[in-house]
């Protein structure tokens, strides 16, 4: 890791802690991003910006611009997505995290969101990552799909050249022979990109398994690995969602209950949690969510 002057660990021994919001990355607290994949509608993301909310999470997500496999799949609200977004967020008090795909979108993007973020497939966009760079938000970069630890920390390396020392990064899985998860979910990167940098990192299981009943394993596992945070996808009702990742996404219940169990780990890993409202779940706000488990669930709270 030659060449990452300002990333290379070797050029800080202290950890950088990246504040979004009132949310810090890479200090002693834990901050779990989690909602959609994508902005759907008003009432969508305001019941999920509340749920999420009420169930601790410290910023919310979804996109609004969405880099999808097919160009006939729901692309995304675009500005009007940006607009809901940040709207949600904000009435519950949480920042928000959203995806920019292209260098000429980040001025508009940086203007409704707390922190951008840099996807799996523009990991390796150079000149989006010079824009996000220059317009000195805090940026979330996921690990190319297919980047070695060595690219990943290079792409990082563009944003703080450019004038950004505020990267916090992502593992979100690679590709690999096997195909019953949608990735590999690399944990081992956590611990080894913290041994070459000084940057937060943080682990996306959703994405790094696509598979719901994979997600608090390894999210658990991430804690434990020495993960900063989690990102985490959201949905009030996941079989109705409007992208594939419906698939991957935890309902309200279930993302209440995987924060009652990271809560309880965090203190075995030296972290502590910062999310004062999680009491204020509510019987009610979980059945909101549509799903019969997460109504049947709601009895137990
Ligand atoms: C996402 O976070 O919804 C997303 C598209 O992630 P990735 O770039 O990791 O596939
Ligand atoms: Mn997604």
């Amino acid at each position: 890791m030659q060449r990452a002057r300002l990333a290379s660990r070797k050029s800080s021994v202290q950890n950088t802690v990246v504040e979004v919001g009132g949310q810090y990355f890479g200090g002693a607290a834990f901050p779990v991003i989690a909602g959609p994949c994508a902005v759907e509608t008003q009432e969508q993301i305001a019941l999920i910006a509340e749920g999420v909310r009420a169930a601790g999470g410290g910023l919310l997500r979804a996109g609004a611009y969405k880099p999808r496999t097919s160009p006939y799949d729901f692309q995304g609200l675009a500005q009007e997505g940006l607009a809901l977004l940040t709207e949600a967020g904000h009435r519950v008090g949480m920042p928000v995290v959203t995806e920019v795909v292209a260098p000429e979108q980040v001025p508009l993007v940086a203007r409704y969101a707390d922190m951008l973020q840099v996807g799996t497939r523009n990991m390796g966009n150079y000149e989006l990552l010079k824009a996000v760079g220059r317009s000195r938000r805090p940026c979330l970069l996921k690990r190319g799909m297919s980047s070695t630890l060595e690219e990943w920390v290079m792409a990082a390396e563009y944003i703080l050249a450019a004038g950004n020392p505020n990267v916090v990064l992502c593992e979100r899985g690679i590709r690999t022979f096997e195909n019953y998860t949608r990735n590999t979910l690399d944990l081992s990167a956590v611990p080894a990109v913290k041994e070459l940098t000084h940057l937060p990192v943080v682990v996306d299981p959703s994405h790094g398994t696509g598979r719901r009943s994979l997600v608090k394993p390894m999210a658990l596992a991430a804690v434990a690995a020495g993960a900063d945070g989690l990102m985490v996808e959201v949905h009030h009702d996941p079989e109705r969602s409007w992208t594939g990742d419906g698939k991957q996404s935890l309902d309200i219940a279930q993302f209440a209950e995987l924060m009652v169990e990271i809560r309880a780990f965090l203190p075995t890993v030296g972290k502590t949690r910062q999310d004062a409202v999680a009491e204020s779940i509510t019987p009610e706000l979980v059945t909101r969510s549509a799903s019969g488990r997460a109504a049947a669930k709601a009895t137990h709270w």
